[in-house]
């Protein structure tokens, strides 16, 4: 493995769920639902299969059609404009997403500032771009980013913001003043600013705003959403960029050696997907915000520190209130223990110690399994 690798070995997500699979635990750590999307949506993948839709190379940036929903999207839920001929890259989920935005604009050396605990593809593709990392603590109880640390941050190395709103782990959902401050600093200081919105319609306290809605920020961010989570089809890697044309440009330049284009059949679904009525994405939301009660309820009665998130389908908690010191030997015994698996976030901080005993738990499951975790960890 090269230097630039270095460290990065297994994720954490694959080492816990084949961890979960191994015990027979019930798996709340890697972030997907145990129920599939819609079955309307279902159908029409198998239908673009069956009707021979994309079963040879798509076009490049993606087949006309999901581009062209991509833009209806960002247009009905937040009145932005995209054209989707320049302004729209398909991508294999968001995580190549990130991969070639990161391989697109750092230059070695760069620096970049994400905040921590941040997803763990972030340092990893940073690091693959030859960049460097400036993390930014978000400490606990409610994980607000402090501006003034993100101001005192920003060096001439600085290139972008890699930002996460709705936060994973933490489920923090940035303000609109926060971003607006956040927005003012990019602007005055020439930054280039990506944001991770796959929690986009995952927001159950405020609301999810799109950077790039704000003034002077059109032209500098980079939208990054998929499919995988809006939609529960985290299998199908469906994701997408939304950006100035130039932007895009560069982006789909080293998208370009990276898979060149992703599954066909499946982009004329997510298309059909993004089209669903509001219904659908208020019903997905309701249905989660539900569980999210159960689980952060169920989880306090068994004696854990629990920090309510405002969206994404995590909960994270600290387990120092149940004598725990160290969160992944916690999550390494966890299924052995009580036969349940969660992630331990301290891996996501470069400097693991506000992190030490945080674990994080996925709520998007049946009710009855999230029942039966709780019952489980009840016994701990
Ligand atoms: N960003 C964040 C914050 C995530 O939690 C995930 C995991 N779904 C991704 C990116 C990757 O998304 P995808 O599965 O579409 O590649
Ligand atoms: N995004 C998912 C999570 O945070 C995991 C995706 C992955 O395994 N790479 O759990």
């Amino acid at each position: 493995l090269n230097r630039r690798l270095d460290g990065f070995g297994t994720t954490i997500f694959a080492e816990m769920s084949a961890l979960a699979v191994k015990t027979g635990a019930i798996n709340l750590g890697q972030g997907f639902p145990d129920t599939d999307g819609p079955e309307e949506i279902r159908e029409a993948a198998v239908r673009a299969l069956r009707d021979g839709k994309g079963n040879q190379y798509p076009p490049g940036p993606g087949i006309p059609e999901l581009r062209m929903a991509v833009t209806e999207h960002q247009q009905r839920f937040y009145g932005l404009t995209f054209d989707p001929d320049t302004e729209v890259l398909v991508t294999a989920g968001a995580t190549e997403a990130i991969a070639a935005t990161m391989l697109a604009l750092l230059e070695p050396g760069d620096e970049v500032i994400a905040f921590e605990p941040y997803y763990d593809s972030y340092a990893a593709c940073i690091s693959m771009a030859g960049a460097t990392r400036v993390p930014l603590t978000l400490r606990a109880p409610d994980f607000r980013p402090d501006l003034d640390a993100l101001r005192d941050a920003i060096t001439p190395h600085t290139r972008l913001l890699l930002l996460n709103s709705p936060h994973n782990p933490t489920g923090m959902v940035l303000t609109r003043d926060e971003l607006t401050a956040i927005a003012e600093l990019a602007v005055e200081r020439d930054l280039i600013v990506v944001t991770d919105e796959v929690y986009e319609h995952l927001v159950f306290e405020g609301e999810h705003i799109p950077l790039i809605s704000l003034p002077g920020m059109r032209d500098r961010t980079v939208s990054i959403s998929s499919a995988g989570k809006t939609f529960s089809f985290t299998g199908w890697k469906v994701g997408w960029v939304t950006a100035a044309a130039p932007l895009v440009t560069a982006i789909r330049t080293a998208k370009q050696f990276l898979t060149y284009v992703s599954a066909g059949p499946f982009q004329y679904a997510v298309a059909e997907a993004l089209r669903l009525p509001d219904s659908y994405f208020i019903g997905f939301r309701d249905e989660l915000g539900v569980k999210r009660d159960l689980l952060a309820g169920g989880l306090t009665d068994a004696g854990f520190e629990v920090y309510r998130p405002q969206g994404t389908y995590f909960v994270t908690t600290d387990v120092a209130a149940l004598g725990e010191k160290d969160a992944l030997a916690f999550c390494r015994s966890l299924p052995e223990r009580c036969g349940v698996v969660a992630v331990p976030n301290s891996v996501f901080y470069d400097d693991p110690k506000p992190g030490r005993t945080q674990v994080r738990f996925a709520f998007c499951k049946r009710e009855s399994v999230l029942r039966e975790a709780v019952a489980r960890l009840g016994q701990l």
